[in-house]
């Protein structure tokens, strides 16, 4: 087959696919238990990464949809949401994550197709977010107060209790992984939710929506694609909107953080990270390529706790190159839809744009470029945002792709030559969201763990996320922490009863 007639195919290829996954489903905002569109009629357009080509229209929602979403939430947190006990609504939670199992294989293609990831890790994530809200569903019951001894005769206790509408912020990285994350712990602990799915890619969020149809009580869950200034920026300034929750860029958490201020809201934020991998000398090099590579080139480096900076002892460091830029050749780039591919294009052009300005800031920086730097030399793929793995030597600290997240399949080999620079070099850093440390010394492991200034230490892997690990950043990394018991703290507030005990009068 010669190249043209490939190419054609691929283009054929994604065209089908998005006829088949789409061919059911009307993309419109579901708000009080329907779909709805934009107020002003406007719609916005999501494109397939591999063809460029367009998915769906989107309503392009703004304040005023924001507005109606917000009061169907109140209402039914007032109503019948707030009524329900916690055994149904972990029920319901529950069928509804049936659901979704059910159309597993749908929202895995949509995912695949919004975004570019590879068709196989998408339906992977799908499965991985209907095990958060199974397992929020699961923990629910367990969470509440507690009873404190005091003096005197009274009896004091804590109660748990919803905060009301949650508004919840969510990027286009891992678009319904992530919403799961906050969607799970808001709704089991009795909030309901208005969320603003990224516009980038926001198909997934709004065909599970309508997945809840009869399962989840009208308002209950309330999805309102559009813009961050135009539909982000009213749900956090909303004063009947209790609890924030946002994961995507420090600078826009930032933003966020100011709108939550006006009205004391409190925030949940899951925000950058340049995460220092530590190789030291001891290390398993097999291990620490590995790791090394799944940590940027996994979901084509657009993960925020992405291993974006390998710090190498330096007895240790052309060993490791060497098996580094094999496992790098292995992680092949291709069409997300074909069997056997590890890495897709960019999601968008913009972040396409953004990746090759810092290549070429690297090699401006001075920084040696070992492999990659441009879109692979395959005409079939010419049409989408694709990268090839890339890795740049001779990286030192203080240069800007050492320190700036890239967001892209760029790795930084950075040297140390004794335990105190790696440190250092580790937390010099504004980031802290996670850490990697590769050595067979467990006793170094634990205190690297110690001293590295991150939300998470993973010792000789690049960890998934289980069910009930926290996750969450020090410094500019965030605020709170996801996908743990911890969670439903950040959904509920403390109420604390106390009662004076009479004698009884019998
Ligand atoms: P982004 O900040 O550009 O956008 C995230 C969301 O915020 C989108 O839905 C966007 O529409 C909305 N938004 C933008 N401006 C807004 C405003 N003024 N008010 C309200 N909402 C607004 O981030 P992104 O580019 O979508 O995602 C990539 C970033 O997310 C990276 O920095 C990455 O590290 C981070 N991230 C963090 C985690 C984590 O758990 N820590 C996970 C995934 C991604």
């Amino acid at each position: 087959m010669d190249n043209e007639e490939s190419h054609g195919e691929i283009r054929q290829r994604h065209r089908r696919a998005i006829d088949e996954a789409t061919a059911e489903i009307t993309f419109g905002a579901w708000i009080d238990g329907e779909t709805r569109s934009a107020s002003t009629g406007e719609t916005f357009r999501t494109t397939d990464p591999v063809i460029d080509e367009a998915i769906a229209d989107v309503p392009r929602c703004t304040s005023e949809d924001i507005e109606t979403a917000v009061d169907a939430a109140q209402s039914s947190f007032e109503g019948e949401w707030g009524d329900i006990g916690v055994s149904e609504r972990s029920a319901l939670l529950n069928e509804w994550a049936e659901e979704l199992s059910a159309h597993r294989d749908t929202l895995g293609l949509l995912e695949s197709l919004d975004t570019g990831k590879p068709l196989e890790f998408a339906k992977e994530e799908i499965d991985g977010a209907i095990a958060f809200l199974s397992y929020y569903a699961d923990i629910a019951r367990s969470h509440g107060g507690k009873q404190i001894p005091v003096d005197g005769d009274s009896l004091v206790y804590t109660q748990r209790e919803p905060y009301g509408v949650c508004g919840q912020i969510t990027p286009w990285n891992f678009p319904l992984y992530l919403l799961s994350w906050k969607v799970g712990p808001a709704l089991a602990t009795g909030n309901t939710v208005v969320i603003k799915p990224a516009e980038l890619t926001p198909l997934t969020a709004l065909y599970a929506a309508q997945l809840s149809e009869g399962i989840l009580p009208d308002g209950v869950l309330n999805v309102v694609p559009g813009y961050g200034e135009e539909a982000g920026a009213p749900l956090t300034e909303h004063e009947d909107v209790r609890k924030l929750a946002f994961t995507g860029e420090d600078l826009t958490g930032e933003t966020i953080m100011k709108a939550a201020a006006a009205n004391i809201t409190p925030v949940t934020l899951e925000l950058g990270g340049k995460s220092p991998m530590i190789v030291f000398p001891d290390a398993d090099v097999e291990t620490a390529a590995e790791a090394a590579a799944d940590g940027i080139f996994y979901n084509t480096g657009q993960a925020c706790d992405a291993a974006s900076r390998i710090l190498l002892h330096e007895d240790i460091k052309a060993e490791f190159t060497e098996a580094f830029l094999d496992h790098a050749a292995d992680y092949t780039v291709g069409d997300p839809l074909e069997e056997g591919t590890m890495m897709g294009p960019l999601a968008h052009q913009g972040q396409y744009e953004k990746v090759t300005d810092y290549i070429e800031l690297g090699t401006e920086e001075g920084a040696t470029l070992l492999t990659g730097g441009s879109a692979p030399d395959d005409p079939d793929l010419e049409d989408g945002w694709f990268i090839e793995p890339t890795i740049f030597d001779d990286v030192s600290n203080d240069m800007r792709i050492a320190q700036e997240e890239i967001f892209g399949p760029v790795e930084c080999l950075l040297t140390f030559s004794d335990y105190d620079e790696a440190i250092e070099m580790a937390n010099d850093i504004e980031y802290g969201l996670a850490g990697y440390v590769i050595t067979e010394n467990a006793s170094l492991a634990h205190q690297a763990a110690s001293d590295i200034e991150a939300g998470l230490i993973a010792v000789n892997k690049y960890p998934g996320d289980d069910l009930g690990v926290p996750f969450g950043g020090y410094k500019r990394s965030g605020i709170g922490r996801e996908c743990a018991e911890e969670t439903l703290d950040h959904y509920t507030q403390t109420k604390t009863v106390n009662m004076r005990l009479d004698e009884p009068e019998l």
